[in-house]
């Protein structure tokens, strides 16, 4: 039987990329970590090879009662690179489908329709391990509430319970075309960021700089229509600004740092963090070392530079911003394309982001403010944006 952390607070993170580390590294997740760690020893393609973070076991572990589940596929024409002076994370070094054809740990596809097929495969997957038992994809509110009730209830034993799943996606090119948003919706889908890293058919993301375009435009307002909601997450500057002008649904930052503490495009400017605000964002904590501190470059570990202390920082900043803790949420990240050897030191698995809260305890923040940041922010924002 797993042991419980002790007194752990239930915790709702709003980006795992779930289906992409199961289908696109080889890993099965409902193996004991041990055991997921010991199965990659022989392998030598990225180094966070034995180094994973995230399993059923550990989710539950932590307390982790429900988490926004990504469907992530990229297109990407063949011959398209990045300049390499752009900033990228672990995930995204190598843009494109290797020269020699070798693409394990697949996130690039050669067009849309394949983009469309594989993270339809992700779904399927999320699908399967429902059927098995360990998660539970939730569309609606009176599911919410079930769930949220099962896992809140006296004597709740998460280690037996499944995970709750929000499906969502990072990054827009599965989906085709705008009027195609529907028949995702249909199936599940509840929030999209309309581009990772680089150009997609919708916008401009990390490591470029420009606006949506006008299939774009297209795109939000069928998430208006449908009451989608939009991930801010990897917009470039001028999207970020175009989208909150053509978009009056409700709006996240699913995992997403400060840039006053780490200087870099990928995180978010004080002024948009006050213009998330002033939407009732909810704003997602990620664990990537190089996205909570400046001397962390991509790729190249270093978590052990970097202490917890340093994501107590980014939500400090959040919460001074605000002025209140109503907009700090956990967005970890953690099986997004690194492991331990880049995770601050003292989180060796995801279950250990129950640490956080005596830090933040130590930082003056009453259990009420902890209750929020661990998952009352976005529970709040997912009864205000699920459909009954
Ligand atoms: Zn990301």
């Amino acid at each position: 039987m797993l042991e419980q952390m002790p007194s752990a607070r239930p915790i709702i993170d709003a980006h795992l990329d779930l289906s992409w580390s199961a289908l696109g590294w080889d890993r099965d997740l409902t193996l004991r970590l041990d055991e997921l760690r010991r199965s990659e020893e022989h392998m030598s393609d990225h180094r966070a090879r034995g180094n994973a973070t995230v399993t059923i076991d550990e989710l539950r572990r932590g307390n982790v009662a429900l988490c926004f589940a990504t469907l992530l596929a990229r297109a990407v024409p063949p011959g398209a690179v990045l300049p390499p002076s752009v900033d990228l994370d672990t995930a995204t070094q190598q843009v494109g489908i290797p020269a020699d054809g070798s693409s394990r740990r697949a996130l690039d596809y050669p067009s849309r329709a394949h983009a469309h097929a594989a993270a339809q495969g992700q779904l399927a997957y999320y699908r399967q391990l429902e059927q098995e038992g360990y998660v539970t994809v939730i569309l609606t509110r009176s599911q919410l509430e079930s769930h949220w009730q099962r896992w809140s209830a006296e004597g709740a034993t998460p280690h037996e319970l499944p995970i709750g799943l929000i499906v969502t996606m990072e990054g827009a090119d599965p989906i085709v075309t705008p009027e195609q948003t529907s028949r995702w919706y249909e199936q599940g889908l509840r929030a999209v960021g309309p581009v990772h890293y680089g150009r997609s058919t919708y916008a401009v993301g990390t490591g470029f700089q420009g606006p949506m375009t006008e299939a774009g435009h297209a795109l939000l307002r069928e998430f208006e229509r449908l009451n989608m909601i939009l991930d801010v997450t990897h917009l470039s500057d001028e999207s970020f600004t175009d989208a909150l002008e053509h978009f009056d649904g409700r709006v996240i930052a699913s995992h997403h740092n400060c840039r006053a503490l780490v200087p870099r495009q990928r995180q978010l400017t004080d002024d948009q963090i006050t213009r998330l605000i002033e939407r009732d964002a909810v704003i997602g904590l990620a664990l990537d070392a190089w996205m909570l501190h400046s001397e962390c470059r991509a790729g190249a570990g270093m978590g052990d530079i970097v202490e917890l202390e340093a994501a107590a920082d980014h939500i400090d900043h959040i919460c001074n911003l605000a002025g209140t803790c109503r907009h700090s949420g956990i967005g970890s990240d953690l099986d997004g394309g690194f492991g331990r050897e880049q995770t601050p030191a003292g989180l060796d698995t995801i279950a250990d982001l129950q640490k956080l809260d005596a830090i933040l305890e130590d930082r003056g923040y009453s259990s009420e403010d902890r209750d929020l940041i661990f998952h009352g922010n976005w529970l709040r924002l997912l009864r205000e944006t699920l459909p009954q």
